[in-house]
C-alpha cells in the first residue's frame, strides 16, 4: 500500500469527522471551569420559547408571564426588564448561546419557579441595618456623609413597615458604631425573618455619570462575588448560602420595585459575600440605593420626599415576596395530612 493511499484515507477519516461534528447539535459544553448547556435546549425543555433579537448576540425566552434576554458574553440578564447578574458569562459555540448549569440552579430558576419553602411562614419581625454610624461615616462627598441618610432612610421605612404591621429591629437607631459582624448577629439573636441592609453608592473615582440603585444577595457557592474586590470562587459556603434562592428573590422584588416606583435607572441585582449578608441566617439583602457622587441622584437622595417614596418602594417590594413566598403552590400533601391554611 502506497504511502499516498494511507495519507488520503487518513484525509478523509478527518474530512468525515469534521463533517459530524459540524452536523452535531451543539451539546452541552465544559467552560470557564464550569458546565454549561445551550439556552434553546433548556428553554424548550421547561416550556418557554426562544427567539432571537440579534442573531448570535442576543436571545429571547419567553412564557406567558416571564421575559427573559441574554446577551453573549455578558453576565447580566434581564428578567422581565430588571438586570439580575449572573455568576458566569452567557457564552456562544456554533452560533447557538450557552448559559452555565450553575447560573441555571442560582439565579434563573428561584425567580422563575419560586419554590415554597418547607418552613414557610408569615414575614413579622424585619431587621433593618442603617450602613456604616459613628467614626464609620462610608461614603463622603462635600458636606454629606453616608451614615446620615442611611439611618434616615431606615427610620423611614421603620415607620411604614410598623404602619404595615411588621415587627422593626434596627442595628442602629443613632449615629453609633456597630461592628460588622454584630449587625447580622443581632437579627439571628432576635430570630428576625428579613435582613435589609441599606447604604448608598458613590463611584471611586468620584465620576458623576452612573447613578441608580442596586441590590445586593449572597454569591452562590463556587462563584466569584459580582462587585470589583469580589472574593474568589473557593471561597466556600456561608451561613447565608442555605436561604439563597429566598435572599435572590427578596432581592429582585425589592430591585423592581425601587426601578419601578422611582423610576430611576436599573443597576441591577448583584451578588456578594458582604461581611453583613454571609452570617445572616434568614434572607438578606443589601439595597445601594442611589449614588452620592451623581448630580441629580444625590439631591434626591438628602431629600426626605424621595427617600419617603424610596421607603415606600422598598416596602412593596417586601410585600410582594411575601405573597409570592405564601402563596406559591405548595406540594400536594396526603388529605390525611394537609396542614390547616393560615
Ligand atoms: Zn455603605
Amino acid at each position: 500500500m502506497s504511502k499516498r493511499f494511507t495519507w488520503l484515507k487518513k484525509f478523509a477519516w478527518w474530512l468525515a469527522l469534521g463533517l459530524v461534528f459540524c452536523l452535531t447539535p451543539v451539546q452541552a459544553a465544559y467552560l470557564n471551569g464550569q458546565s454549561y448547556v445551550p439556552l434553546a435546549d433548556w428553554a424548550r425543555v421547561n416550556g418557554l420559547k426562544c427567539y432571537w433579537l440579534e442573531r448570535g448576540d442576543k436571545i429571547v425566552a419567553t412564557n406567558r408571564t416571564t421575559q427573559l434576554v441574554f446577551d453573549k458574553d455578558s453576565r447580566m440578564v434581564g428578567v422581565n426588564g430588571i438586570n439580575v447578574a449572573l455568576s458566569f458569562p452567557v457564552a456562544s459555540d456554533h452560533g447557538a448561546l450557552l448559559i452555565a448549569q450553575l447560573d441555571i440552579n442560582t439565579a434563573i430558576r428561584p425567580l422563575l419557579f419560586p419554590a415554597r419553602p418547607a418552613d414557610a411562614r408569615r414575614i413579622t419581625t424585619i431587621c433593618l441595618d442603617p450602613g456604616h454610624g459613628g467614626k464609620d461615616t462610608g461614603n463622603h462627598t462635600f458636606w454629606h456623609s453616608e451614615k446620615t441618610y442611611t439611618l434616615a432612610l431606615a427610620l423611614e421605612l421603620r415607620d411604614q413597615l410598623q404602619k404595615a404591621g411588621f415587627n422593626v429591629i434596627l442595628t442602629r437607631s443613632k449615629d453609633a458604631y456597630v461592628e460588622l459582624p454584630e449587625r447580622p448577629a443581632m437579627a439571628n439573636r432576635r430570630g428576625a425573618d428579613l435582613f435589609v441592609s441599606l447604604h448608598f453608592n458613590a463611584t471611586p473615582t468620584g465620576k458623576n455619570e452612573v447613578e441608580g440603585p442596586q441590590t445586593y444577595c449572597i454569591t452562590p457557592v463556587g462563584a466569584s462575588s459580582t462587585d470589583a474586590q469580589g472574593e474568589g470562587a473557593n471561597f466556600g459556603p456561608t451561613a447565608a448560602n442555605r436561604v439563597e434562592q429566598r435572599s435572590l428573590l427578596l432581592a429582585y422584588q425589592v430591585q423592581r420595585s425601587l426601578v419601578k416606583n422611582l423610576g430611576a435607572n436599573d443597576r441591577g441585582v448583584r451578588r456578594a459575600r458582604y461581611w453583613v449578608l454571609r452570617d445572616a441566617t434568614m434572607p438578606a439583602i443589601l439595597i445601594e440605593g442611589g449614588y452620592m457622587t451623581h448630580p441629580l441622584e444625590s439631591k434626591k437622595i438628602y431629600n426626605a420626599a424621595y427617600r419617603h417614596q424610596m421607603a415606600q418602594a422598598v416596602l412593596k417590594g417586601i410585600l410582594a415576596y411575601q405573597k409570592l413566598t405564601s402563596a406559591a403552590v405548595p406540594t400536594p400533601l396526603p388529605a390525611t395530612n394537609r396542614p390547616a391554611d393560615g
